[in-house]
């Protein structure tokens, strides 16, 4: 993915992301009561249907979304939001879904 030179966000496509890789994921750790979402690098192990498994520090751990370590995480996309400047957006509404 790119940065807009205008709003600083981040707008393209993602690298994609082969098994053997090193990726970015998140994962929930629980501690007590508590819930944090941890982000880490780790490599990526297996694509799955529902997800990706990731091993991490000898440690399988379950994504629901990866991407390269080059490119800002799925929690970066998740706070600051992608650029949606004029022009842009039509790019990414473009779906597969056509019923
Ligand atoms: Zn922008």
């Amino acid at each position: 993915m790119e940065r807009c030179k205008q709003c600083h966000k981040w707008y393209g496509k993602p690298k994609e992301v082969k098994v053997g890789d090193d990726v970015a994921f998140t994962f929930e750790k629980v501690s007590g009561k508590r819930r944090q979402i941890c982000g880490r690098v780790g490599k990526l192990f297996l694509i799955k249907d529902d997800g990706f498994s990731v091993i991490y520090r000898g440690t399988v751990h379950h994504a629901d979304e990866v991407a390269s370590p080059d490119e800002p995480s799925p929690l970066t996309l998740a706070f600051c939001g992608v650029c949606e400047c004029e022009g842009r957006s039509a790019d990414s509404a473009k779906g597969g879904s056509d019923d």
